[in-house]
């Protein structure tokens, strides 16, 4: 696989070296050159496979001219080693479950695949790195689960002290070993202010630091894999079109979804749900760009005011906003409107949506009947059942709802149960280091007697 930066000012690079180096020396986010495409007598032929079989001949599609088969295979299934189910809430309305991961949230699609391949490549070089990530919660837990014990990296993940939920918390600060959680005595924005500076200091590269965020090609790809997954889930007949509604923030998500539809899924619409941090549908609309200050809101892993991977978004369409407008409805929903979609999916179906999930069922509704509705037949009915949607609707659900239970407990009564594997969670004991000021000296030295 070559890949080539977005901003086309550096020389073009093999997945191993997109995969180790991140950013793109220009600045640009890497993109392949060319996808392979899957057709749909393999779509059909795929049916029925278990996520990690089928997460194995994807990857193997996509770097199979990279790596040998076997060590693609070994690395997938010990990344990707749980299930992607699909559930019917209504007639054609669908939630793709993305939460039984680790850390329960989608973010263990990329981190685990990321970890994997990363120390492998590592392990071809004979080299170690660390792992430097600033978090606000969530991708820090999975970047430090993904990571935990992989050989050849450290992993020092920076939080902001009583910013995280306890539950975020435990999951990056009792693991020991290779990760080390620093509890810093300030905001996210000082926590990435000290990344950052680590990463321009020229005295650590004997450290060879790394990152692990977004923007990296090695969690972009296997979140292609569950759009497979759940299209070969949900459709009546291979071919047939399905439209996907993704909760955004920096638009991963939604770029990976873009990619499976390169890829040969039939889609025939993204939702591209956000919050009220709108920069994404205001862009749609407006055609002017307007990075800006995030607002914090119940789905907090969305608060985003500049997504990182719009370029790759939108260099995904050529550059063009009418391909854009095309095949992305962009939507904003309000905490009002979020709150209001956890109730009303309970009460219609029983089923309890995290917030994150409630605003991408939020904005597939305004999308059916805003858009959809004006394909209805004559009578205003669609083709097959009545209330059901002409094309199956897939919501991504990217977080257990027991993670945000609070909210969940003042919008219907009750807190939901995590699984129970994680039952005593709050027995384990927590063993973070305290940086009592955001200091780049002190932070300095703790890296370097910790990596
Ligand atoms: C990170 C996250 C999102 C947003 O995904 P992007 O790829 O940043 O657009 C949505 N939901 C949850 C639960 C997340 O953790």
């Amino acid at each position: 696989m070559l890949l080539e930066s977005t901003r086309r000012e550096s020389p073009a690079v093999s997945f191993r070296d997109a995969l180790l180096g991140g950013l793109a020396p220009d600045g640009g986010l890497y993109l392949p050159t060319a996808w392979p495409v899957v057709a749909l007598d393999e779509l059909r032929a795929w049916r029925g496979l278990s996520f990690p079989d089928l997460a194995v001949r994807l990857a193997g599609r996509l770097l199979g001219d990279e790596l040998p088969g076997q060590v693609i295979d070994r690395l997938v299934r010990e990344a990707l080693d749980f299930p992607v189910p699909a559930r019917e809430l209504l007639p054609g309305r669908f939630v793709l479950e993305l939460f039984h991961g680790p850390t329960l949230a989608f973010k263990d699609f990329g981190a685990r695949f990321l970890a994997r391949f990363f120390s492998h490549l590592l392990g071809e070089r004979d080299q170690h790195a660390t792992i430097l990530v600033a978090t606000s919660g969530d991708t820090g837990s999975a970047v430090a689960q993904g990571f935990s014990g992989v050989p050849r990296v450290q992993v020092m993940v920076l939080y902001p002290a009583g910013k995280v939920s306890p539950f975020q918390e435990a999951q990056m600060a009792t693991l020991g070993g290779n990760v080390t959680a620093v509890r810093v005595s300030g905001t996210f924005d000082d926590c990435q202010r000290l990344v950052k500076a680590a990463f321009l200091d020229e005295g650590l590269s004997g450290l060879h630091l790394a990152s692990a965020n977004s923007i990296t090609i090695g969690r972009l790809l296997p979140q292609t894999f569950y759009y497979v997954a759940g299209y070969l889930a949900v459709a009546r007949e291979i071919g047939e079109e399905v439209i996907f509604a993704v909760p955004t923030g920096n638009v991963g998500n939604l770029t990976a979804g873009v990619i499976a539809a390169r890829l040969g899924v039939p889609v025939s619409r993204f939702v591209a749900a956000t919050n009220v941090n709108r920069v994404l549908p205001d862009y749609l609309e407006s055609g002017v760009y307007r990075a800006r200050p995030s607002v914090a809101t119940l789905s907090n892993a969305m608060d985003v005011g500049d997504p990182s991977n719009f370029a790759r978004l939108l260099e995904l369409h050529g550059g063009s906003l009418d391909r854009l407008r095309r095949s992305l409805y962009s939507t904003a929903i309000s905490e009002e409107e979020t709150r209001a979609a956890i109730r009303s999916v309970y009460a219609r179906t029983r089923y309890v949506v995290d917030p994150h999930t409630a605003v991408a069922w939020a904005a597939a509704d305004r999308f059916l009947t805003e858009v959809a509705a004006g394909s209805a037949g004559p009578d205003g009915s669609h083709p097959g059942s009545p209330g059901r949607p002409e094309h199956p609707v897939v919501t991504l659900a990217t977080a257990h709802p027991a993670k945000f239970d609070a909210v969940i407990r003042e919008e219907l009564g009750f807190a939901p149960a995590l699984p129970p594997a994680y039952a005593g969670w709050q027995a384990r004991t927590l063993a973070a280091v305290d940086l009592s000021r955001a200091d780049y000296g002190d932070f300095r030295r703790l890296l370097v007697s910790r990596c």
